[in-house]
């Protein structure tokens, strides 16, 4: 089984949808920067106060904070048994820092997972996105509704639509995809840890496809 796992793609793409369903299946550990962000802004941390500034506009958190954290989290006892990396990294000085860090943790990747999807279907999934504040669960006001309006299904907790899922803030988000992230294919492509997948197919299928990835058949 393929354990050590980088799931990439543009705002919208499913990365977040996948992420859950995966490491739930393949007991994995989930490590979601953008998760981790929210988490600090939540309890008024002096991260969340810096990488707010910065997530309500679209851009990226700068580097060195976005890589220590990560760095720190990855170095833990749990992570031993494989993970899932999902929204880091996101420019190559990220990339360059996570295989430094993999030699010397002696945890390096096995494989990049790719989700890409059509440029209109991001713009239409983001903007009818809702989210369990609770649980991080995603929605869509079309078509994934709870069955009790903005109420979790899971949970029970109120769903809430992120700061920076608005058409300004997602315009940068999508340029600083295409310009500092979509730059790391090729970096993996040469690595030959590349995997493409189709994101504008049914959540169901991908799920089915990437598990045979993972399960490496
Ligand atoms: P996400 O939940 O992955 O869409 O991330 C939400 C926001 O958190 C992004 O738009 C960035 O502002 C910030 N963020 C998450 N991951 C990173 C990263 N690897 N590098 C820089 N900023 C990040």
């Amino acid at each position: 089984m393929l354990k050590n796992i980088i799931l990439m793609g543009p705002p919208g793409a499913g990365k977040g949808t996948q992420a859950k369903r995966l490491v739930t299946k393949f007991d994995l550990i989930h490590i979601s920067t953008g998760d981790m962000f929210r988490e600090a802004i939540k309890e008024n941390t002096p991260l969340g106060a810096l990488a707010s500034s910065y997530i309500n506009k679209g851009d990226l958190v700068p580097d060195d904070v976005t890589i220590g954290i990560v760095k720190e989290r990855l170095a833990k006892e749990d992570c031993k048994n494989g993970f899932l990396l999902d929204g880091f990294p996101r420019t190559i000085a990220q990339a360059e820092a996570l295989s430094k860090i993999g030699l010397e943790i002696n945890r390096p990747i096995d494989v990049v997972i790719n989700i890409d999807c059509d440029k209109n279907e991001l713009i239409r999934r983001i903007s009818g996105r809702r989210v369990c504040k609770n649980c991080g669960a995603p929605y869509h006001v079309d078509t994934m509704k709870p069955k009790t309006e903005g109420v979790c299904d899971i949970c029970g907790g109120p769903l809430y639509q992120r700061k920076d899922d608005n058409k300004e803030a997602l315009e940068v988000r999508l340029q600083h995809y295409v310009n500092e992230t979509r730059p790391l294919l090729e970096y993996y492509e040469k690595q030959g840890l590349l995997k493409n997948f189709d994101g504008s197919q049914g959540s169901d299928k991908l799920f089915d496809e990437l598990s045979l990835l993972i399960l490496n058949k």
